[in-house]
C-alpha cells in the first residue's frame, strides 16, 4: 500500500516537473518566435515586460506562461474597455463604421426609389403606347372607311347610281299606274337622282 502510495505520488510530481518543463519551453518558444503585443498585459505592463503571444488564438503571452497566471494580452476589445481607457482609435474606426453603413442605406433606399420611379414610368409608357396603338387602329379604320366611300362615288360617277344597303328605295321602280293610284301624278320620288 504504502510503496504504491510512494509511487503515485513519485509519478505526480514527475508530472509537475514534466509539466514546468513543458511550461518554459513553451514560453521560450512564444518569446522567440511570437509577436509583440501593441497593448501588453496586465502583468508585462507592471512588470515592463515585453509581452508576446504566439497568435490571435493563444490564450497567455510568453510571461504569463512562464509565471502560470492568467493572462489578458488577447482578450477582446470590448472587455478591455472595462479596464481601458477607450482609445480614440477605436472611437474614430467605430464612428467610420457607423458613418459606411448609414450611407449605405442611405444608397440602398435611393436605389429602391429609382426602382420604384422606373417601374411608374414604364407602366406609364405601356399606357401612352396602348392609347397610341388605339389611335393608329382608329385612324386606319376612318381611312378605310374614307376610301370606301371614295371608291363608292367614283364607282357611282363611272356606273351610274347604286343600290346600297340603308337606302330606301331599294326596290324596283314603282309602276305609273301604282303611282297614279297613289294620287301621286307623275312625279317619280326617287332618292338619288344623279348629279
Ligand atoms: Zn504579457
Ligand atoms: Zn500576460
Amino acid at each position: 500500500m504504502a510503496r504504491k502510495g510512494n509511487k503515485v505520488q513519485k509519478s505526480r510530481s514527475e508530472i509537475n516537473q514534466q509539466k514546468k518543463t513543458e511550461r518554459l519551453l513553451l514560453a521560450v518558444l512564444v518569446q522567440n518566435t511570437g509577436s509583440e503585443m501593441p497593448i501588453p498585459c496586465s502583468f508585462c505592463k507592471t512588470e515592463k515586460r515585453t509581452c508576446k503571444v504566439l497568435s490571435s488564438k493563444a490564450s497567455r503571452c510568453s510571461e504569463c506562461i512562464r509565471r502560470k497566471c492568467a493572462c489578458n494580452a488577447l482578450t477582446p476589445l470590448a472587455d478591455q474597455w472595462d479596464e481601458e481607457m477607450p482609445r480614440a482609435s477605436d472611437l474614430e474606426a467605430l464612428e467610420e463604421e457607423i458613418k459606411k453603413a448609414a450611407a449605405a442605406e442611405e444608397l440602398a433606399v435611393e436605389k429602391q426609389r429609382e426602382a420604384f420611379e422606373e417601374m411608374v414610368f414604364q407602366k406609364r409608357k405601356q399606357k401612352e403606347l396602348s392609347a397610341r396603338r388605339l389611335a393608329l387602329a382608329e385612324r386606319g379604320l376612318r381611312y378605310l372607311d374614307e376610301l370606301d366611300a371614295l371608291e363608292a362615288k367614283e364607282a357611282e360617277a363611272t356606273f351610274g347610281p347604286v343600290a346600297s344597303p340603308g337606302v330606301i328605295f331599294d326596290f324596283p321602280s314603282p309602276s305609273a299606274s301604282f303611282l297614279e293610284a297613289l294620287g301621286a301624278g307623275g312625279e317619280t320620288p326617287q332618292a338619288a337622282q344623279g348629279n
